[in-house]
């Protein structure tokens, strides 16, 4: 029997209990009203727009800015692990997906892999379920953890553009059972595009494997200056346009 899951499942059994015992605060202003208050779930930004341009990037959508209130709910649910998040942000991604008008029954979503955990578990994973059930099931397509890690990824945190784009080149490859949704539309689901390098290897390699990406969806988009102002193919440089909130 793989020790690891085993002791997953008892980490989660333990976990639950302590939750049980202890009083769940809301993941926004600390209140009593835990995993996430009325008034907290109301002041999320829930206006998808298209993301700023990322080279190499397909078109990336996200619910909000990755700062302030939405930032710090997120993190909760992504740094802390606090799984009680994972509906509410759910339905917030599922806004998103449905306004980029990708969802279908033949769309396949692919969260971006885990650091050192299985395909299909961790945050993200979590959420493109809870985002896809929040959007219909299976009318709305179905996810697939078609990559994953084939090196150990070096951490992005504090390093620009051109060093997180070397650090994210070979870290991904697709799994073997890919190839049975080529000719299906991909969308590429994460929690936070920053620079973009993360999406724009993801993309990279299911496209080496022969899968239609047509999109990326995220919770939150950084912007920082560099993004604004690295040109590219496609891409002027300049100010960047002018957020495209959904109707
Ligand atoms: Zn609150």
């Amino acid at each position: 029997m793989d020790l690891r899951r085993v002791f997953r499942a008892l980490f989660g059994v333990a976990a639950a209990l302590f939750e049980l015992l202890l009083p769940h605060r809301c993941a926004g202003c600390s209140g009593p009203d835990g995993p996430l208050c009325t008034w907290c779930r109301d002041r999320l930004d829930r206006r998808p727009r298209r993301c700023v341009p990322r080279p190499r990037c397909p078109q990336v959508w996200a619910a909000g800015p990755h700062d302030g209130h939405d930032r710090r709910v997120l993190l909760a649910h992504k740094e802390e692990g606090d799984d009680a998040l994972r509906a509410p942000l759910g339905e917030r991604l599922a806004r998103v997906y449905t306004a980029t008008g990708w969802s279908g029954p033949h769309t396949v979503l692919v969260p971006v892999p885990p650091r050192g955990r299985l395909p299909g578990e961790g945050p993200v994973a979590g959420l493109a379920e809870a985002a896809l059930a929040a959007a219909g099931g299976a009318r709305a397509g179905r996810t697939a953890p078609l990559l994953r890690y084939r090196l150990p990824a070096p951490r992005q945190v504090g390093l620009g553009r051109r060093e997180r784009l070397r650090n994210r080149v070979g870290v991904f490859e697709a799994v073997p059972s890919a190839v049975r949704v080529r000719g299906s539309p991909v969308v590429v689901v994460d929690d936070v595009v920053t620079t973009g390098a993360t999406l724009a290897e993801a993309t990279r390699v299911l496209s080496g494997a022969g899968l239609r990406v047509v999109g990326a969806v995220v919770l939150n988009e950084s912007r920082r200056r560099e993004i604004r102002t690295v040109p590219h193919e496609g891409f002027t440089r300049g100010p960047p346009r002018a957020e495209s909130p959904c109707p």
